[in-house]
């Protein structure tokens, strides 16, 4: 404990209690580090509690693939529940928006896949390890995720198949009847289906960041909460390096650092001469009373209707689409308007159980995340990035700085996310 003059020292002291951060300050501890890990809020109570819990095996192609620019006409009028933009923001942003659409080529596709199937094949071996250590075995199901097309997707869904086939994704194609033998309590809407088999998800991914984060206290760890005002280099030079993390009520000295903040990572390096290209995608999210009798059996995307649905502890929860605009903008619920009408088409549920939730998927123009040291500081490491994918590939990114710490190699290939290359 602080007195606020005499900063805690410790090993590394990990800046952020998402998914990220709680899965590094985790690996640290296991690597022996004395770790100390900070958030303002409770452990998982942003990003990390909002998004819609899928633990997705099948995600390795990001929202800036080729068939992007099909889309696009699309999303010009700005009435798509797929993506919404801020034309002020695309004018303050637009070196940011011309290279995101920059990586959406086939040359730059492929090798970002391979990359995020490293990771994510990594992590979701960590999240089916941790959720039983952490005592919350019953919160994931594998039960797969279905993605259902309204109209004849058969072209669209063979073509899915065949690309996560390439890379040894299992899924199986679906038509009306196997959708309503896997679903039996919604409407018969969905013409063509493609089970993500091996996709599992859970039932409250902040349940579930709250149970890491009291693993990590059983093994020792401190989670503290407190405001991060800056960091600073201690260091003397030549090898010898440290860090002093001031916090509203006091301060931490620290041999490493790892910025785990999600959406909010770039503004704590500013001031260190880091000019990070992160935007944010934001997202929305209302839970509804289910008839527990008639619920879902699994997360499903309706792929022209551009929504998720998902049973969750407190209710179904349905998440939209991609809005571009400054993270702190005020909340516009245009999409999610649009998509609720259609989820009730497909599935019984009540009324809203809360208000709608607002998030913001911290995204860099090449939709991988930085993973690794930054390039011009001794013991500050990086990471932050994970875009649509952040739950799942958390515990993978957060144990690949431990690991690097540790001076350690990573247990998937993270050239691929090195910082360098942006900063
Ligand atoms: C609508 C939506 C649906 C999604 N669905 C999925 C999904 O199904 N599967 C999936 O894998 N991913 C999904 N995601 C993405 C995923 O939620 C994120 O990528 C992930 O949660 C990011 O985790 P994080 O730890 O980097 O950030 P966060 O969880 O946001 O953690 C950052 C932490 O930093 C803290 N912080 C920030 N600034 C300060 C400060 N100055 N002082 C102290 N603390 C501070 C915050 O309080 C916060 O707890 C979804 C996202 C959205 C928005």
């Amino acid at each position: 404990m602080s007195d606020g003059l005499t900063p805690t020292q410790v090993d590394v002291a990990v800046l952020g209690a998402g998914i990220v951060g709680t899965s590094a300050g985790i690996a640290a501890r296991e690597r022996g580090f004395s770790v100390v890990v900070i958030d303002r809020k409770e452990p998982g109570s942003e990003t990390s509690y909002g998004n819609a819990g899928i633990l997705s095996s099948g995600s390795i192609l990001p929202l800036n693939k080729p068939s992007l620019w099909r889309a696009l006409p699309s999303y010009l009028a700005n009435t798509s529940a797929a993506l919404r933009w801020d034309p002020l923001w695309v004018m303050k942003n637009l070196d940011w928006v011309a290279r995101f659409l920059a990586n959406a080529v086939p040359s730059r596709t492929r090798p970002r896949a391979v990359a995020l199937h490293g990771l994510i094949d990594a992590s979701l071996k960590l999240h089916r390890e941790w959720i039983v250590k952490a005592g919350a075995p019953q919160r994931i199901r594998e039960t797969g995720w279905l993605k259902a097309w309204r109209s004849d997707g058969i072209a669209s869904a063979k073509a899915e198949q065949a690309f996560l086939a390439e890379f040894g994704i299992k899924s199986e194609l679906l038509d009306r009847q196997t959708i309503s033998a896997l679903e039996p309590h919604i409407l018969p809407v969905y013409k063509v289906g493609l089970l993500h088999s091996q996709t599992a998800s859970v039932d409250s991914p902040g349940a579930v960041a709250k149970a890491y984060a009291q693993m990590f206290r059983g093994l020792g760890g401190e989670v503290r909460q407190s405001d991060i005002k800056a960091i600073e280099s201690t260091g003397q030079g030549s090898g010898d390096h440290g860090w002093r993390v001031t916090l509203s009520d006091g301060a931490i000295a620290a041999r490493h650092v790892v910025v785990a903040l999600g959406p909010w990572s770039a503004d704590i390096l500013r001031p260190l001469g880091y000019r990070v290209p992160l935007a944010v995608e934001r997202g929305y999210h209302q839970e509804f009373t289910p008839n527990p009798a008639r619920s879902l059996q699994r997360p499903i995307h309706d792929a022209e209707g551009n929504f998720l649905m998902t049973p969750m502890e407190n209710g179904i929860r349905v998440t939209s689409g991609v809005e571009l605009t400054d993270r702190d903008a005020p909340s516009s619920y245009a999409q999610l308007n649009m998509v609720v009408p259609l989820a009730r088409g497909v599935v019984e549920f009540g009324s809203a159980v809360a208000e709608p939730w607002r998030g913001a998927r911290p995204t860099l123009p090449d939709s991988l995340p930085m993973i690794g040291k930054a390039p011009r500081h001794q013991g500050l490491w990086l990471a932050f990035g994970n875009q649509h994918i952040g739950f799942t590939t958390g515990p993978a990114t957060g144990s690949a700085i431990a690991a690097m710490i540790a001076g350690e190699t990573p247990s998937f290939d993270a050239s691929a996310f090195s910082p360098g290359r942006y900063i």
